[in-house]
């Protein structure tokens, strides 16, 4: 046991995970840096992305991602990630002796851009109204409020280098913007894909998951060569978004199936009969974990579009599947159209939760 202690023997929290319940990342998720020492010694891999040669991804071992680009006229980074801290400006460093004279934040989460402050007073910030509101209202030192905002469709230009910012509206957070370099084919969006895998838990804690489904399909109007995602281990291609937005429609129709099956009044009634009043809510637990467990099931077991499974081919599928089957549920649940409504009295059609 770790100094830390062992949190899994309360009844009433999560079971601990276990390898062999699970399975291995599949091979496309580990590329080869991950195996060089020299990465956890320095503490970043940068490498360059798209075409023009001037677009840089950097990645840390802490699992965070940012990106940058030389434009001749100075620096422009996307966000500064704590988990890469003092290690971004070295690797911007390795690459260029060029000042980084703008900074770009993809959305106010302090993960993504809580150490924004190592640039120094000096660099212009560049961030969604939404983004500059939000971190008035929550100030911290280490995220300087944006000095420029926007508020649909945006052009930074800076030595002749374009990046196009828009706004398309609220999905992982309200605020979360897209940053896209015409030229090189690069496209930013963070908190949206993981590549090769299926993503942090409750879909990348989103708030808005109507607007997490939408994102997917408009990460694809755009033509770019390398998307970067913001997490995990490799930047991604067309067909990783591709591959990930078929996991996530298996989801939300099996999710779908689950409320049908068990959202309308005699199930609701099954869950909680014989619990008696006081017991109510653990009836009520179960009814949404019964959800999650049957969309969960369904999805891992199914053979998909390369006759693999899930499992097979996006990491920690096993692992994730169950957080986001019950937040895609409620999604639907909630943000989606009610197919009924009780009706007078005691009763109602399927679909009334
Ligand atoms: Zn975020």
């Amino acid at each position: 046991m770790s100094k830390y202690g062992d949190f899994y023997s309360t009844k009433w929290g999560f079971p601990k995970a276990v390898p062999e319940d699970h399975y291995p990342s599949p091979a496309q998720f580990m590329p080869e840096y991950l195996n060089n020492p020299e990465y956890y010694e320095k503490g970043y891999h940068v490498e360059n992305v798209g075409d023009g040669g001037n677009f840089y991804w950097v990645t840390s071992p802490a699992g965070y991602e940012a990106g940058f680009v030389v434009t001749g006229a100075g620096v422009v980074v996307i966000d500064a990630p704590p988990g890469l801290g003092e290690n971004l400006p070295a690797a911007i460093r390795s690459i260029t002796n060029e000042p980084v004279t703008h900074l770009i934040y993809s959305h106010w989460h302090s993960d993504h851009i809580g150490a924004a402050s190592v640039f120094g007073p000096g660099v212009k910030i560049v961030g969604h109204e939404i983004t500059r509101e939000l971190l008035s209202r929550f100030p911290d030192k280490q995220r300087p409020l944006p000095t420029e905002t926007f508020k649909t469709d945006a052009t930074l230009e800076v030595g002749g280098v374009k990046l196009e910012l828009s706004h398309k509206g609220a999905d992982h957070t309200p605020d979360n913007i897209y940053i896209y370099a015409p030229d090189q084919k690069v496209l930013t969006k963070i908190d949206i894909i993981s590549p090769g895998s299926v993503a942090f838990m409750h879909a990348d804690v989103s708030e808005n998951i109507s607007g997490y489904y939408k994102a997917h399909d408009d990460i694809l109007t755009y033509d770019f060569k390398a998307l970067i995602g913001g997490h995990i281990s490799r930047w991604g291609t067309r067909e990783d978004v591709e591959i990930v937005r078929e996991y996530w429609h298996d989801l939300a129709k099996f999710a779908e199936e689950a409320l049908w099956e068990m959202s309308n009044a005699e199930a609701l009634q099954g869950f909680v009969v014989g619990m008696g009043r006081e017991y109510q809510l653990v009836g009520g637990e179960n009814w949404l974990n019964s959800i999650a467990n049957y969309a969960t099931e369904k999805t891992l077991t199914k053979k998909t579009s390369n006759g693999q499974t899930w499992p097979e081919r996006l990491a920690g599928a096993t692992v994730n599947t169950k957080y986001h089957a019950w937040t895609v549920a409620e999604s639907i649940r909630l943000e989606r159209t009610h197919h009924g409504y009780q009706a007078l009295g005691n009763g109602g059609p399927a679909y009334i939760a």
